[in-house]
């Protein structure tokens, strides 16, 4: 058998994390075997989805590098064919019309409850003769689900569950108004795409019992099943906007690499030993569905953000500097031009050493894009003492002297403080303050060569002479 997973969010709002490590599995799990990874948009509910969200779900998935091997299908597209097969059900006397108005079905529902029993459809259509149906109402049609015995899945992740059949009523699969409803959609579109594992989030392991039904009914093949306990927030709460980013594009715009996103919710609910930090190629090596935990996971944004900084620093420059130089450019304070790229590229094997998100590369690299007057830090302005002052004017010559390479500008800043008497640390410091108005950068010596020889001085007298 041939694998063919497929990720199917409801285009309603973001593209949630939880959605995405569900897209990642499947992913993961259809590459592993061999097969095919398919996306389909479930945009049946008309009134919630929007042609936005489902673009910010495309953009997205594509970040993070999880591509579909064919176009998505919209589900939307498929009504026609999601009412063929309710009629088909019904042909073969696996679905009845049901003449039931909303308010029968209401007082239905509050009799049950009224009673003590579970408010569920009594099944008033389901043997009645449809002579009887009353003129002027349209009829829904409804699954003829067993009312004996029990339905059972075999769950890749959950184990075995059952459920009683006596629990489940005979759902609507076409509404009056002929459109399908979302459990038969699924269902069809399942199956129409050759689907052979369904893996999902575990909200949905109570949906499964009825579309199993309708597989049942049409005795089309049943895929497996496997239902992925959901992401909690430290807290154990079910992890929404409160507890930090949710939507994956936050996790952009916050300065997180997809490679990190993806290694980080590999971890997230599955296991392998104590690696920790899988490319994709050694997560499609060893992805399996043996190793998803049963217990709902618990998204830690330090650890994440740690994890982001070990991709960063395997990250090429090039990338990294095209990505800053993004950010620099969206603050008017800054100059993001040719000048400031080759800063950026030439201080790049020091600025990433530091820096464990985009956002504080950004930060840290900020200084190469600015003009003087720099402004300064506290911390910066305390190391500017006027004795310090009084050093840098002295350094500018100095260092103007150098052939301004790394270890030129090297040599003569240690030259210079043995011969004041002075540590190392105490001369870099408020140079630092004065080339970056911080107290802290990448070593001296590429930080002043990064910034070249004119731009370096200026700064350093600048200080001096404030
Ligand atoms: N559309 C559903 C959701 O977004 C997923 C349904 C499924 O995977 O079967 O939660």
């Amino acid at each position: 058998m041939t694998v063919r997973a497929r990720f199917a969010p409801s285009p309603t709002g973001m593209l949630h994390i939880g959605g995405a490590r569900t897209a990642l599995f499947n992913l993961l799990f259809a590459r592993h075997h061999g097969g095919t990874f398919l996306l389909r948009i479930e945009d049946t509910d008309r009134e919630r989805s929007t042609p936005e969200a489902t673009q910010v779900i495309l953009e997205g998935l594509d970040w993070l590098g999880i591509r579909p091997d064919e176009p998505p299908v919209f589900q939307s597209t498929r009504a026609a064919r999601h009412a063929e097969v309710a009629y088909a059900m019904l042909a073969a006397g696996r679905a009845y019309r049901c003449w039931c108005t909303p308010d029968e079905l209401r007082r239905m529902r509050e009799e049950a409850i009224a009673e003590g029993r579970p408010p569920r459809y009594n099944g008033y259509w389901r043997d009645r003769d449809p002579a009887e149906a009353p003129a002027g109402v349209a009829p829904a049609i409804r699954l003829k689900a067993p009312r004996e015995g029990e339905t059972v899945v075999d769950d890749l992740v959950q184990g075995t569950v059952r459920v009683a059949n006596t629990e489940l009523d005979d759902m609507i699969i076409l509404r009056s108004d002929g459109t399908p409803t979302y459990l038969h959609a699924v269902v069809v579109d399942d199956h129409d795409m050759g689907i052979t594992h369904v893996i999902r989030g575990d909200d949905h392991l109570t949906n499964t019992f009825r579309q199993v039904q309708v597989y049942q009914a049409m005795g089309w093949h049943i895929p497996r099943f496997g239902h992925l306990p959901l992401i909690h927030g430290a807290d154990g709460a079910k992890l929404s906007k409160r507890h930090g980013a949710v939507s994956v594009l936050e996790f952009r715009e916050q300065g997180f690499l997809p490679e990190a996103i993806c290694n980080y919710l590999l971890r997230l609910g599955w296991g392998h030993g104590d690696v920790e930090v899988l490319d994709r190629a050694e997560a499609i090596r060893l992805f399996d569905t043996d190793g998803i935990g049963r217990a709902p996971s618990r998204m830690d944004y330090a650890k994440l953000t740690h994890l982001n900084g070990i991709y960063m620093r395997q990250a090429d420059d090039a990338r990294l500097v095209a990505e800053t130089m993004q950010r620099l450019a969206r603050d008017p304070a800054l100059v993001a031009d040719a000048t400031t790229e080759a800063r950026l590229a030439a201080l790049m094997p020091g600025l990433k050493e530091r820096a464990r998100t985009l956002v504080e590369l950004a930060d840290s690299a900020a200084f190469l894009a600015r003009c003087l007057p720099l402004p300064m830090a506290p911390k910066a302005e305390a190391l500017l003492t006027p004795e310090a002052r009084a050093m840098l004017a002295e350094l500018a010559g100095v260092l103007d002297a150098t052939d301004f390479t790394a270890p030129g500008l090297d040599a003569a800043l240690r030259a210079f403080a043995e011969a004041k008497g002075l540590k190392l640390g105490q001369v870099a410091q408020p140079l630092r303050a004065a080339l970056t108005g911080s107290n802290t950068s990448p070593g001296i010596d590429a930080t002043l060569a990064a910034l070249g020889r004119g731009e370096a001085l200026a700064r350093v007298r600048a200080a001096a002479q404030t």
